[in-house]
């Protein structure tokens, strides 16, 4: 029997005990009946999404989970980003990262948010710059979430191997970009000279000319990072014979999942943030599995209540998690592979993305269980699947749902 598969990623999901939960771990401490009526019948295991010792970051742990090995291809988080916020992309443009920031005087970079500036100004100031050749290349700019902005430059001869304008803090001065290779500087001159530009632009705007009056911080500069050649990506469904949808917020995971020619939905009242609407989700992804033969959930929250340190936070969203799966598995039957895993551990305790393992289950009506009664860091490691590398997860999962050939006679 052929089935479908559905695999929840929360972002940062993996954890270490945490003193404020009494020596447990986020997935541990939280009350999470759904997902642990499905541990009790499912396999566990451990995955390293890369690689064991590396530490993981959300796209390039992404592209491994969908069965992308990211070396090879992958130079940079910028493409997706910028596919994310609705660009166009074409094979060899050069996408950036950026923020809108305050600049003195001087060039000092005073707030690299500009005051938390958001829609409609930062539509507006994006307006002002969103088209213009530089050097014989094409250079396109739009807005994105909040106060992010994606830049991409696209022509002949470019090279992704540039440095970053954003400095990275307050205090410093917004840098010269530079390329460490011929290809690579001509972006970098591009880049630069886009900087001075929008600078100049936004100066003179109305949008700051209102700021000021406000007294807001002046949105008058474009930092910008993480810069990456979009590749040529084998598309998903060509890969693995699956049609593939996505539920994400996130500008990144949308983006990497149109690249693999997914089709995205954010459903109303789902963000990037805490205050996501997980059943909202949980719906979208049920309708999306009766078109699709693999649908991707994703939940970023996890990895931010990491970032922020913020172990009661994990715990409430985990508790959300739970909710969703109810909600899934009350849809979903039993023609569907269902799997849980994270893309890496942020644990709250290193407010950092880390090189522990996360734990994966697998669940599918009729295939064996471990007798697992939690799904968590610590149970995981007793079980069947003992540990994987984050691409051996497709042809497992494909396997387990009847899409893989057979080998042999
Ligand atoms: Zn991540
Ligand atoms: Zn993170």
């Amino acid at each position: 029997m052929k089935r479908k598969i559905l695999l929840l990623v929360c972002d940062g999901l993996g954890d270490r005990p945490s003193p404020e939960l009494g020596g447990r771990t986020p997935l541990q401490a939280a009350a999470k009946p759904n997902i642990d009526a499905l541990a009790r019948k499912a396999m566990h295991g451990l995955i390293y999404t890369l690689s064991p010792g590396v530490v993981p970051g959300s796209d390039t742990s992404h592209l491994s989970l969908l069965g992308y090995e990211p070396q090879g291809f992958y130079t940079g988080r910028g493409p997706f980003e910028a596919l994310g916020a609705g660009m166009k992309l074409n094979r060899g443009d050069i996408a950036f990262r950026c923020n809108f920031a305050t600049v003195d005087a001087h060039g000092i970079v005073i707030d690299r948010r500009a005051g938390r500036i958001r829609e409609p100004e930062t539509a507006e100031l994006a307006s002002l710059v969103s088209d213009m050749r530089i050097d014989g290349a094409h250079v396109r700019f739009r807005e994105s979430t909040e106060h992010r902005c994606v830049l991409v430059i696209g022509g002949k001869g470019l090279g992704a191997e540039v440095s970053d304008t954003d400095p990275g803090a307050t205090g410093m001065s917004l840098q010269l970009s530079k390329g460490k290779d011929a290809a690579s500087a001509k972006t970098a001159r591009i880049l630069n000279k886009f900087t001075e530009i929008a600078h100049a632009s936004f100066t003179e705007s109305t949008v700051n000319r209102e700021r000021a009056a406000r007294g807001l911080p002046p949105a008058n500069a474009v930092a910008a990072r993480s810069g990456g050649i979009y590749p040529s990506i084998e598309p998903f469904c060509e890969k693995h014979g699956l049609t593939f949808g996505a539920v994400a917020a996130e500008g990144l995971i949308k983006g990497l999942c149109a690249a693999l020619g997914g089709e995205v939905v954010t459903p109303p009242g789902a963000t990037a943030g805490m205050d996501t609407d997980l059943r909202a989700k949980g719906r979208a992804a049920l309708a999306m599995l009766s078109e699709k033969d693999f649908v991707l959930v994703h939940v970023k929250a996890t990895d931010i209540a990491g970032h922020d340190g913020n172990a009661r936070g994990k715990v409430d969203i985990l508790q959300k998690v739970d909710a969703m799966v109810g909600e899934i598995m009350n849809g979903a039957g039993d023609s569907t592979v269902f799997a849980i895993t994270g893309d890496h551990s942020t644990p709250v305790s290193a407010k950092e993305h880390t090189c522990d393992p996360v734990p994966v289950m697998i669940y599918a009506a009729g295939l064996r269980s471990d007798g697992i009664s939690s799904f968590d860091e610590i149970s995981s490691s007793a079980g069947s699947l003992t540990w994987l590398r984050g691409i051996e997860l497709m042809p497992l999962l494909k396997g387990y749902a009847g899409r893989n050939e057979k080998y042999g006679a």
